[in-house]
């Protein structure tokens, strides 16, 4: 889909489904194809315009006690800049809102709009053609039940990424709160379950996602896992001290594994102070890619928008303005084979090393 002359763009997470899922239409896939509300981040005509080639699609299943009006309109906003956890989401919801928006998926990949991707030769074959490339991912397992049946139902329709948690407690693990200025080490770490899901998910080839686990958890992920460990949408902790944001412990432990991070694109995970508004986008965004790549290596960094789930910067606005951020890396002096690899290539060569 991507236009010529664009560097076609992976990314490592976005809450479209979720968008489209509580949106009135009926017609997702018309919302999806023709265009989506202004502002909304991700459709395929923005997709075209800005190069974005192919992501990880997640299946967000909200807490019932967020408001879910709130939620569409701007997901960060919600939260309190010093807010607890969200309580815990029962079974119920989560299979109710989980088979729903996976259902988009289906029906986005069956239209055409998309191609359902199972492994890094799918995700070639679908930009080959021109079309989204999308992996099936879930932030927040409370869908799956203590013995990991329903792991191998979404596994049969092709769930390849699972983060454990999202930022909330559940039978794996403990989420990290939206807390600025705060550690991630917020928690306990896993529970047994949650040690049976990373081993399950290891056999079965697929990604953990450790962005929104608090730091017990993700050393506990980190002593388990035989994978490359993966942040799909985090930034750097001693830029931006959030809570949902990595340490240089945790930055380490992810280059020792020749693990990834997708740089995240919400403003609050971004900026060193939040209400400070005077440091320009470009700087902020140069900040956090810098010393990714210094901590992790070139081949270790890549783009996690948290499109349709956060709010952007300016500089970016949405999917159409991602070759701007390329820009801005061009202009800072990042050469081409650095920015390719940033865009496509190091998420194409972590995932081929994760799920195959
Ligand atoms: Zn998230």
């Amino acid at each position: 889909m991507a236009e010529r002359n664009l560097v076609p763009i992976f990314d490592g997470h976005n809450d479209i489904l979720y968008k489209l899922h509580y949106a009135d239409e009926a017609d997702k896939v018309s919302l999806f194809t023709e265009g989506s509300p202004n502002d909304w981040h991700i459709d395929l005509p923005r997709a075209k315009q800005g190069g974005f080639a192919g992501g990880m699609f997640a299946v967000f299943a909200p807490s019932a006690d967020i408001p879910t009006e709130a939620l569409i309109e701007n997901a960060a906003s919600v939260f309190a800049i010093d807010e607890p956890l969200p309580a815990a989401l029962s079974m119920d919801d989560a299979h109710r809102t989980t088979v729903a928006m996976a259902s988009i998926l289906f029906e986005l990949d069956r239209a055409g709009a998309i191609a359902l991707c199972r492994s890094a030769a799918d995700i070639r074959a679908a930009r080959d053609r021109n079309t989204i490339a999308a992996v099936f991912h879930i932030e927040g397992a409370e869908a799956i039940d203590r013995d990991l049946r329903f792991l191998e139902t979404l596994y049969g329709l092709g769930l390849r990424s699972i983060g454990p948690v999202w930022s909330r407690p559940n039978i794996f693990g403990h989420g990290v709160p939206f807390r600025y200025p705060s550690s991630p080490d917020t928690g306990p770490g896993l529970t047994d379950a949650g040690n049976d899901l990373v081993r399950a998910c290891n056999d079965k080839k697929i990604l953990i996602d450790l962005s929104h686990l608090n730091e017990r958890g993700f050393r506990d992920v980190a002593a388990l896992s035989d994978a490359p460990l993966i942040a799909t949408h985090s930034n750097v902790h001693r830029i931006c001290p959030h809570a949902r944001n990595l340490t240089d412990w945790q930055l380490g432990a992810i280059r020792d594994t020749r693990g990834l991070v997708g740089l995240n694109f919400e403003t609050t995970f971004l900026r060193s102070a939040p209400d400070d508004l005077s440091v320009p986008d470009a700087e902020v965004l140069l900040r956090h890619m810098d010393a990714l790549i210094l901590e992790l290596g070139e081949d270790g960094v890549g783009i996690g928008s948290d499109f349709d789930g956060a709010t952007v910067p300016e500089l970016i606005g949405d999917a159409s303005g991602l070759q701007r951020l390329l820009n801005v890396f061009r202009d800072h002096g990042y050469g081409e084979d650095l920015i390719e690899k940033i865009a496509w290539r190091n998420w194409l060569s972590v995932i081929e090393r994760t799920i195959g």
